[in-house]
């Protein structure tokens, strides 16, 4: 990663799917004095088994359990865009949205989801898919270009992001060693209670898909990525 990546933006589809996929990475970027922000699009409303439990409840409790995680992790500023879980389709209001956040935060690096379909974890969710590319569309060219949205002018500035990390298992370009901070991990997922029945088989499947993450170079946990450096 550039030394001139002093804003950082994490863009993903629901609350947790951060600290899944980039918490110990996004702890280090706060350890090393960089300024993290998230946007989440959906609220996370279908994330329930419990049948007594109502969308409207869900919505406030993980938005909750989003920012304890963030702030766990260092991350001052979340905002959740309120789209409805697992309906996540790319729009003009999505694009236009998520432009809008990038260019409110003005990130120098994005971390976003896989637009691939991977078999990684089950077939992959739809919504991490659509956000993914729906992300990449608006770093470039969305975000950058004046005459895209022009209704977000004056307010809005275009803004050109310099790096985009995107999350990814198989042949990785990043292998991010986040040993020293999987702990914080650990604690940050904790704060999705809602989404834990047994927490403890969570934190060992994470750990051990950390480990096997960090393998290959001698890591004993890392997070992978793809790495876009745009021109
Ligand atoms: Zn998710």
């Amino acid at each position: 990663m550039a030394d001139r990546i002093d804003r950082v933006m994490v863009i993903t589809a629901h609350p947790d799917d951060s600290e899944f996929g980039a918490g110990g990475t996004v702890a280090k970027l706060v350890k090393e004095g960089r300024e993290v922000g998230y946007c989440i699009v959906t609220n996370g409303n279908k994330g329930s088994s419990d049948r007594a439990m109502t969308p409207e409840r869900l919505v406030t409790i993980r938005a909750e359990e989003q920012r304890n995680a963030a702030r766990v992790l260092g991350v001052e500023r979340v905002s959740f865009l309120g789209y409805p879980d697992g309906e996540v389709e790319d729009t003009r209001d999505l694009r236009r949205d998520v432009s809008r956040e990038i260019r409110r935060f003005r990130p120098d690096l994005v971390i976003c989801q896989n637009p691939n379909r991977t078999y990684n974890l089950g077939a992959s969710h739809r919504d991490h898919r659509t956000v993914g590319g729906v992300v990449l569309d608006c770093v470039y060219p969305l975000a950058r270009d004046h005459l895209a949205f022009p209704e977000l002018l004056p307010d809005f500035e275009p803004h050109k992001v310099r790096e985009v990390y995107v999350m990814q298992w198989n042949e990785p370009h990043v292998v991010n060693d986040i040993s020293d901070v999987i702990d914080l991990k650990v604690k940050a997922l904790a704060c999705h209670a809602s989404q834990f029945k047994d927490f403890a088989a969570v934190e060992a499947r994470v750990r051990q898909r950390n480990k096997e993450l960090g393998a290959a170079r001698g890591y004993a946990y890392a997070e992978t990525f793809d790495r876009i450096v745009i021109a």
